[in-house]
């Protein structure tokens, strides 16, 4: 059973938390500041944090820093500001996905499920081979294949899906893709990005079905992969 400490000073929103992951079989921790949450953290299993970035003590991104530096335990942050967001996007600090308030609870368990599917065991080896199990990038070769089966795909998209993969969940602005996939992120538009996430879901579509939806559209904000569950 998986093991969620939850940050959050509110307790309203984290008795929200709580219900809906404990619902779903997760077993749960709560605390509300962040010297609790570094406590909790070094002395307990945890499979997962829901961090809050408003604590009464300090801020999330803090409590982050502190256990991104000896840990890896996967982190999902709970914004309440633009501001927050592109620091998070930003990836300064290693998160591993985030939710804006108000959230649906039951987007929050689809978010922490996907985070555990793709960092449980074995997550040395998905990070080292950079393959999920149906879509693998061969860096050498620079090819992808979807289901073993070779995906056709111009050095644009190739560069776009091996960026996906290698990090799955998180969300790329269009302007984070046009600096991984174009030599000269200067000289092409971010609907150029567009149109090549569109010819990439054609073609991922046209390999498999379990494939047509991996690339998601995050609104307002920019693309992200999800790994196709089958
Ligand atoms: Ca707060």
């Amino acid at each position: 059973m998986p093991h969620i400490l939850i940050v959050e000073d509110e307790n309203s929103i984290a008795e929200t938390i709580i219900y809906a992951l404990e619902t779903e079989h997760f077993h749960t921790t709560h605390v509300t500041t962040g010297a609790e949450a570094i406590a909790k953290h070094d002395s307990h299993r945890i499979d997962l944090i829901v961090l809050d970035i408003g604590l009464p003590d300090t801020t999330g991104f803090e409590v982050c820093r502190e256990i991104r530096s000896s840990n890896s335990t996967p982190i999902l942050f709970l914004t309440a500001r633009d501001s927050e967001i592109d620091r998070v996007l930003g990836l300064e600090f290693g998160a591993d996905d985030y939710v804006t308030k108000p959230f649906s609870p039951r987007e929050l368990v689809a978010r922490i499920k996907a985070i555990l599917r793709r960092t449980s065991p074995p997550k040395s080896e998905a990070q080292s081979n950079n393959s999920t199990k149906a879509l693998s990038v061969d860096k050498n070769a620079m090819k992808v294949t979807c289901y073993g089966n070779p995906l056709d795909l111009t050095a644009h998209e190739y560069k776009l899906l091996s960026t996906f993969i290698s990090q799955p969940g998180r969300t790329f602005t269009r302007e984070q893709l046009l600096e991984h996939a174009w030599d000269d992120p200067g000289s092409a538009m971010d609907r150029t990005v567009d149109a090549h996430i569109k010819s990439l879901r054609a073609k991922l579509n046209a390999s498999s079905p379990h494939c047509s939806e991996v690339i998601q559209t995050r609104r307002g904000l920019g693309y992200c992969y999800q790994p196709p569950i089958c």
